[in-house]
């Protein structure tokens, strides 16, 4: 109790809000008492306030890993907007002489907001190892499980990270995607066998869930035209692949002149990048259309709808995308467009993305692989000095593995029976709820009218002919 009256001073004196989220208080206490937690909470339920809060109350500095450079620069704004001038990112976007301002001055700043690769850098970690750390947050902790292995290594090395610290610090994980197989990953990859877990229904009421099915690629153009030419408020639509993300959204622009439109991937340079996502944050834009790499925890709170255009890889990356949306609890949509086609492409995808046993063995006799992104995983493992036999081994399980999950999220798309939201529940281990008329387009009466404009005026989608403009674009 002595804690809470504390805590909640604070929190009304820096943050000006009256009572604590669901979670929060929890958190922050069981860190009091000195334990390592993993907190997972669902999206919005501000999770960035635990170590806000946690480093006023320790009045030491916190590092924060965060896996985006827009996030952290987010973050900072929103620490400044609140008065607070101690907050700093250490990036790859700085030159040299930046970094070294910063890292020099390090000791000045209360919290710290950091890439896994940056931190892993001999000098850097040095300059981190000799602060008197009041916390190490690893946020959006779930990336050391769908990252690690092969997009992003730096997150398995993150164990070596902690490893190394001369005195330990206090840890705390954050997440609001974590399955039981993420959290054993999370757990095992960075060697925590003591942390406190703490887990609120992920579950997001607000969102209504709907699948549409598609026989072929034409009516799903045709129908995403549509509905983006109807749906109220501001939205993402989610692609597997940036042409189809370029060539979806310049038609829209051509026929829409209403809609202020976005587009966001690997391709797109990284200061347009940031563009996008302010305008997107100021309602300067409508609708974002992105790749998986638009969205992870930025706090705009209207999103009205997430539409997927292809199929996502696993239910964790679904729920974490959709969960972007109505985050001001109210009324949203989450829309998973779905062709048999998609499946084919979603495999194919996880098969370009792990180097298979040929491209190991090349690579082990010296050759170059043409793919940048595989070359770079190969290189971490060959500098760890990790054998060759147990590399393919490694990626042919992990190959195997992001299939088992692929179809999970096959199974979730096709499904016309059963209630979604508990299908994403009980993938969560989270106890079945009763299916209600605003959860789901199974068995509901909830039409996706409700969700449109209601001024019509502005819809011109009647006046074009769909035909014609689908035709373009093959
Ligand atoms: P998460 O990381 O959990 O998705 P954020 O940390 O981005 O969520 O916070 C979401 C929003 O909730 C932020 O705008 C934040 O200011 C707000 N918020 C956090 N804590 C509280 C609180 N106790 N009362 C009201 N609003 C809060
Ligand atoms: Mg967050």
């Amino acid at each position: 109790m002595e804690n809470y009256e504390l805590v909640l001073n604070i929190l009304k004196k820096k943050f000006g809000f009256s009572k604590f989220k669901e979670g929060q208080f929890e958190t922050i206490n069981s860190l009091i008492v000195g334990n390592d937690v993993l907190s997972i909470l669902p999206t919005g339920a501000g999770k960035s306030l635990i170590y806000q809060l946690y480093g006023y109350y320790k009045q030491k500095p916190i590092v924060v890993i965060t896996p985006l450079i827009s996030l952290m620069y987010d973050q900072v704004k929103r620490m400044n907007m609140m008065g607070e001038n101690k907050a700093v990112t250490l990036n790859s976007d700085f030159d040299w002489f930046q970094k070294k301002v910063i890292l020099n001055n390090l000791d000045q700043y209360r919290f710290i907001f950091i890439s896994p690769e940056y931190i892993s850098q001999d000098n850097v970690f040095n300059i981190i190892n000799n602060l008197d750390l009041g916390l190490l947050v690893i946020d959006e902790a779930h990336c050391v499980s769908t990252w690690g292995n092969d997009f992003r290594p730096a997150y398995l090395n993150l164990r070596n990270v902690i490893k190394n610290f001369s005195s330990k610090p206090q840890l705390l994980l954050l997440t609001a995607t974590a399955s039981k197989n993420v959290l054993d990953d999370i757990q095992q990859i960075l060697d925590l066998n003591k942390l406190t877990i703490l887990k609120k229904s992920i579950n997001r009421e607000n969102i209504y869930l709907k699948n549409i099915k598609y026989e072929d690629q034409n009516s799903k153009d045709e129908d995403l035209l549509y509905l983006l030419n109807n749906l109220a408020g501001s939205g993402i639509v989610y692609f597997s692949s940036k042409t189809k993300a370029d060539e979806m959204s310049k038609l829209l622009i051509d026929n829409n002149a209403n809609l202020r439109v976005g587009v966001y991937h690997a391709d797109i340079d990284d200061h347009d990048r940031f563009v996008i996502q302010q305008q997107f944050m100021n309602n300067e834009i409508d609708i974002v259309f992105a790749t998986s790499a638009f969205g992870m925890g930025i706090d705009k709170s209207d999103i009205r709808f997430v539409i997927h255009y292809h199929l996502p890889q696993n239910i964790e990356d679904y729920f974490q995308e959709i969960g972007r949306a109505g985050r001001d609890n109210q009324k949203s949509i989450a829309i998973l467009m779905y062709s048999r086609q998609d499946e084919y492409f979603a495999k194919n995808l996880i098969d370009y993305s792990l180097p298979d046993e040929s491209e190991i063995n090349l690579f082990d006799s010296g050759n170059v692989i043409s793919n940048q992104d595989k070359e770079d995983i190969l290189n971490y493992y060959r500098k760890i000095g990790y054998p060759k036999k147990d590399l393919i081994n490694l990626f042919s399980e992990l190959r195997e593995k992001r299939l088992v999950d692929l179809n999970h999220m096959i199974d979730y798309a096709k499904n016309e029976k059963y209630c979604r939201r508990n299908i994403i529940l009980s993938y969560f281990d989270e106890p079945e709820i009763t299916h209600s008329e605003f959860c789901c387009d199974i068995n509901s009466n909830e039409v996706i009218n409700t969700f449109f404009r209601k001024e019509q005026g502005k819809i011109k989608s009647k006046e074009l002919n769909w035909k014609e403009i689908i035709e373009k674009l093959f």
